[in-house]
């Protein structure tokens, strides 16, 4: 197993984490009053479509307290589900939400691996083809970000530090790995001419783009 675990990981720029969200305490609680009560629960790990090879190998129905500890680990563009299933329906251990039924945690997982893609194309394109931000309006992609899981929160620096889009301040995306970022300024309070998106990672550097996805010329104006 641990063979198998450092061949994924050598082989693949991205970080198996392990998961955050174990089984968590209040499950695990519950768990142990239950295995008391004799009331048997299973974790659930399976592939939505085919994932890896890795994740092959832990695509079981486990006893709870049976399970391997690699069971609730997932890598980068994991195409798994994993489920603690007790006598009250399933809980995905990953994002904690509950469900009656198996088809409906399922259904869900993948509306959220759909989604994992859709943000994953998105951090792509502003790095590769960034003239796609003119494709929409800064309060398009706020809707259509947020739409598909990012978490969108307000600048945390300058003038509009904190201030909500609505109120007429930007907003910002923060990618997992490289620090990545991705930010609307307006125009209100803005050092650079006008109104851009401010797009960066540790390989490219900071660079701001009008929005039409150009790439912004000029210089700072001081003030
Ligand atoms: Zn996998
Ligand atoms: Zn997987």
């Amino acid at each position: 197993m641990d063979d198998l675990y450092d061949k994924l990981y050598g082989l693949t720029p991205v970080i198996i984490n392990m998961c955050r969200a174990m089984c968590d305490s209040s499950v695990k609680a519950n768990a142990e009053h239950r295995a008391d009560a004799g009331i048997k629960q299973y974790i659930i790990r399976r592939q939505i479509g085919e994932c890896c090879e890795w994740c092959e190998k832990f695509a079981h129905t486990y006893e709870l307290g049976k399970e391997p500890k690699e069971v609730y680990w997932r890598h980068d563009n994991c195409k798994c589900i994993v489920v603690c299933k007790s006598g009250r329906g399933y809980t995905d251990v990953w994002s904690k939400k509950k469900f009656t039924t198996y088809r409906d945690a399922r259904r869900e997982r993948e509306q959220e691996i759909l989604n994992e893609q859709k943000q994953r194309e998105f951090e792509r394109q502003i790095f590769t083809t960034p003239e796609v931000l003119g494709t929409r309006t800064p309060g398009e992609w706020k809707k259509y970000l947020e739409e598909i899981g990012f978490e969108v929160k307000p600048l945390n620096r300058g003038m509009l530090a904190g201030i909500p889009f609505e109120k007429g301040g930007g907003f910002k995306i923060n990618f997992k790995i490289d620090g990545r970022y991705y930010q609307y300024h307006p125009e209100k309070c803005s050092h650079h001419n006008g109104a851009y998106y401010k797009v960066s990672s540790g390989r490219s550097g900071v660079l701001r783009y009008e929005m039409n996805g150009k790439l912004k010329k000029g210089k700072r104006k001081h003030g």
